[in-house]
């Protein structure tokens, strides 16, 4: 979860699910998805003053999913009626999210409830005036619903689940757009899988990855995220999390704040 780094370091030491936030100097803040950590990723954000003066309420201005995988919506049941019971919180997704969530229990009682209010990611949405997000099909393992990424202001690329960076013909072009690129690092390499079948295994590796934008990394940030926990490079001083960085990527920290 982007955020300041002023948390105690050694309870960052713990990855939570996959989670981004734009926070705002006045406490206005946009989730983009919401993982089973929530609460504790919530707790954290109360540490920085910005989003630690924002009035009772909805803890959020607005949330955008970027697919069904458990990761990334499952924490959705701490803004029901037994939780934090919001009140009509924007939520932004595909129509296909959208009526996944409206026809599958629990989560069709949120709607029902108007805990959360869903509307279309269409294109692009502006969570509030002058913030952009534009959402950007990405192929990634469709069980239940499409995926996107998405660009904030077209200077940050999100794109925490894709199935290969072949299979997304604008790969490059999206990239090379953006400032900063968060990316999916879920796995090293294929030595990490013995014995699994890689179709089933849908995302880059980390090899590839650095193959593909090698170059592109020279001029911008680029920070993988979304490690698996058999991922090597979640230990810090391995071999595998040093190469990454000495060929100019970057590996996402728990409350990674970046500025613009
Ligand atoms: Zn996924
Ligand atoms: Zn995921």
């Amino acid at each position: 979860m982007a955020a300041d780094m002023n948390a105690r370091v050694d309870s960052l030491a713990v990855r939570l699910g996959p989670s981004i936030c734009v926070l705002a100097d006045d406490g206005r803040c946009f989730l983009v998805d919401v993982s089973p950590d929530i609460k504790e990723q919530e707790n954290r954000l109360l540490t920085i003053p910005a989003y630690a003066k924002r009035k009772p309420g909805n803890p959020f201005d607005g949330v955008l999913l970027t697919h069904a995988h458990m990761g990334h919506y499952a924490g959705l049941v701490h803004f029901g009626r037994e939780a934090a019971n919001c009140r009509k919180l924007p939520v932004w997704c595909t129509d296909r999210m959208a009526e996944f969530l409206s026809n599958n229990a629990p989560w069709d009682q949120l709607v029902s409830l108007g805990n959360i209010k869903l509307h279309s990611a269409g294109e692009t949405i502006e969570p509030w005036h002058g913030l952009r997000v534009r959402a950007i099909p990405v192929p990634h393992r469709g069980e239940y619903t499409d995926t996107i990424g998405i660009s904030i202001d077209e200077k940050l690329l999100y794109v925490p689940d894709i199935d290969n960076w072949d299979a997304w013909p604008a790969a490059r072009e999206e990239v090379a757009k953006h400032e900063v690129c968060l990316l999916d690092a879920t796995f090293y390499s294929r030595e990490e899988l013995p014995g699994r079948d890689l179709g089933e295994i849908s995302h880059p590796f980390i090899t590839d990855t650095i193959e593909t934008f090698a170059d592109l990394a020279k001029d911008r940030r680029i920070i993988l995220t979304h490690f698996n926990h058999s991922n090597p490079v979640c230990d810090p001083g391995g071999k595998e999390a040093r190469s990454v960085i000495a060929a100019g990527f970057e590996l996402a920290q728990e409350m990674l704040a970046i500025r613009f």
